[in-house]
């Protein structure tokens, strides 16, 4: 498989503190790809640069073959790169389904266009809605479209969130701590989704602290510790190296 992103030699200091050093690591199309490390070992900072919310010191982010380093979000949304945050960023008075929408393309009209062409703003509105709850029924949620979201579970939440990312019709997503706070159902439910993706062929970059979904849903796992890899490979064999479980424990 060949790689769709690339991390090439990334390291990033704020002032004194180097958050990571020389991270190298290359997620192949297709793939799901864990990021595990203690707190404090760089995983959101990683993230951050991947997506565009931040840039690296050093080193530089291919994807698909190109440098993408230190562009802003929106530009790398428009590649295909999408993500989650760890914490929830849904606008809880709109519906589920309103918050997914908020997400799609806009469609290019001017004051003009919508004055002569309010039927067909009222069809792009239907559609708009109807592309929405498609996405939430991927997600399992096609039940809770028209809730409020503020009204909804935490883990339910949590999967709208998902399902706004795919809105953007990503070729990568980065999901962070998608886990959090969610129940047994509700991680199952998760893990199937993420199955779902690779089945899709949508490439997944998973940054978690849940062990058992991270071990059940990853082709590969890189570790990071105090912003230094220090192992990568499938989950079996993470699982039982000396150099994370020294990470996990030792610290
Ligand atoms: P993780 O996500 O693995 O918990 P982070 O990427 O959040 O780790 O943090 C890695 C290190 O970088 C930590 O020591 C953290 O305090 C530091 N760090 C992260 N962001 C900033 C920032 N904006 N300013 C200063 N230090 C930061």
């Amino acid at each position: 498989m060949t790689a769709l992103l690339s991390v090439n030699g990334v390291s990033r200091r704020f002032g004194g503190v180097a958050a990571l050093s020389d991270v190298s690591f290359a997620v192949p199309a297709g793939a799901v790809v864990g990021v595990i490390g203690p707190n404090g070992s760089g995983k959101t900072t990683l993230m951050n640069i991947v997506s565009g919310v931040d840039a690296p010191t050093h080193g530089e982010v291919l994807f698909d073959g190109a440098p993408v380093q230190g562009r802003p979000a929106h530009r790398l949304a428009r590649l295909g790169i999408a993500r989650t945050f760890q914490h929830i960023r849904l606008v809880p008075q709109l519906t589920a389904a309103q918050n997914v929408a908020l997400a799609l393309h806009e469609p290019e009209a001017g004051l003009a266009d919508i004055l002569l062409r309010l039927p067909r703003l009222h069809r792009i509105a239907r559609e708009r809605h109807r592309l929405s709850v498609a996405l939430l029924e991927r997600a399992g949620l096609g039940r809770v479209a028209d809730s409020r979201a503020g009204d909804l579970s935490y883990g339910d939440r949590r999967r709208v969130e998902i399902a706004r990312a795919l809105a953007a019709r990503p070729r990568i997503l980065l999901l962070d701590e998608p886990a959090a706070g969610m129940n047994h159902t509700e991680k199952h439910a998760l893990r199937g989704l993420i199955a779902g993706f690779r089945a899709d062929g949508i490439t997944v970059v998973l940054v978690e602290h849940d062990m058992d979904l991270v071990m059940g849903v990853c082709d590969e796992i890189q570790v990071l510790n105090q912003g230094r890899p220090i192992a990568s490979g499938p989950p079996a064999a993470i699982r039982k190296d000396p150099r994370v479980i020294e990470a996990y424990l030792g610290a």
